[in-house]
């Protein structure tokens, strides 16, 4: 069932599973029950974040899912308070220390907070992470064009991921074609739009037609873009379904059909702007 989930291959050499567990909004105690339930089911890609408060749970599930540590991929992001070289290098062991590892996989700076202008200096931290073994490979999150501009053109190492807002209603078409002519792999958050998009008519007609939900479908159409994607599930069933994804195909028509729902309307809040 494992290796039902395709590798991405990062531009560090590092592979990423191409479906991972999201745990934002998931309560500290409650995170573990629903991650190991998840490694039941198969996924071995967790995506986190300081900001979450949910690290050690996510921790307490790895360390008694009685997998190697090897077979799991641990995601986790600098919180937005912890930007600047000595800041971020404290946080990050907070983070680890929390997860209870020696490494974290991946580790993101969760949002750019342009007005704070910080980025940069705090990528020379992550590129000392790198350097050090503790976080494998180096990513970004909520990156737009214009500071992933300025971070490739200051810095010398390039970010393996930008993890984004993506669904088929703000399918970032120019943002995600960006990330792939640096070779910056797109990671889709909010895959489901928080499941604002699954009533749509489009989807669930495109559902009933290939005998599976909603939700399936969208995911379908993430994993065919070729990107990394992380729906955020604590129901049980759900987190199941959001795994079976591997056993269908979306036609080139299906493909194109996806195309008319974009109408650019976020879930979230706008990376441009600074947030705390
Ligand atoms: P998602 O698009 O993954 O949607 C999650 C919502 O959809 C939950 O309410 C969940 O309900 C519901 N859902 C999940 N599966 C199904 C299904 N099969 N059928 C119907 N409803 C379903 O949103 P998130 O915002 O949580 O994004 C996913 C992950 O992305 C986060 O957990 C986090 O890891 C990451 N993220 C990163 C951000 C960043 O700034 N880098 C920002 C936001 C998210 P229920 O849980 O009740 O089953």
């Amino acid at each position: 069932m494992v290796d039902t989930v395709p590798r991405i291959r990062l531009n560090d050499g590092a592979e990423i599973p191409q479906l991972g567990l999201g745990v934002f909004q998931v309560p500290q105690d409650e995170v573990a029950e629903v991650v190991r339930y998840a490694l039941q089911c198969g996924y071995r890609s967790i995506d986190t974040a300081a900001g979450y408060q949910n690290e050690e749970g996510v921790g307490e599930a790895i360390a008694s899912s009685g997998l190697p540590r090897e077979e799991i991929y641990v995601t986790t992001k600098l919180a937005n308070t912890d930007h600047g070289y000595d800041a971020a290098l404290r946080a990050f062991e907070v983070s680890r220390q929390k997860l209870g590892l020696t490494y974290v996989d991946l580790y993101l700076i969760h949002w750019p907070m342009p007005e704070r202008d910080l980025y940069v200096e705090t990528w020379r931290a992550f590129e000392k992470l790198k350097d050090d073994g503790l976080a494998r490979s180096i990513g970004v999150s909520n990156f737009l064009i214009p500071h992933l501009e300025k971070l490739l053109a200051e810095s010398e190492v390039v970010p393996t991921v930008n993890q984004i807002e993506v669904h088929p209603a703000l399918q970032q078409r120019e943002l995600r074609e960006y990330c792939w002519d640096h070779d910056i792999v797109p990671e889709a958050y909010s895959p489901l739009a928080r499941g604002e998009v699954l009533q749509h008519p489009v989807i669930t007609e495109m559902a009933a037609r290939h005998g599976k939900t909603p939700a399936q479908v969208v995911l379908r159409w993430h994993i065919q873009e070729g990107h990394i994607v992380i729906p955020k599930s604590t129901t049980p069933s759900r987190i199941k379904e959001n795994f079976e994804i591997f056993d269908f195909e979306l036609s080139e028509e299906d493909m194109t059909l996806f195309e008319s729902l974009d109408s650019g309307a976020r879930t979230g809040l706008d990376p441009a702007v600074t947030n705390e």
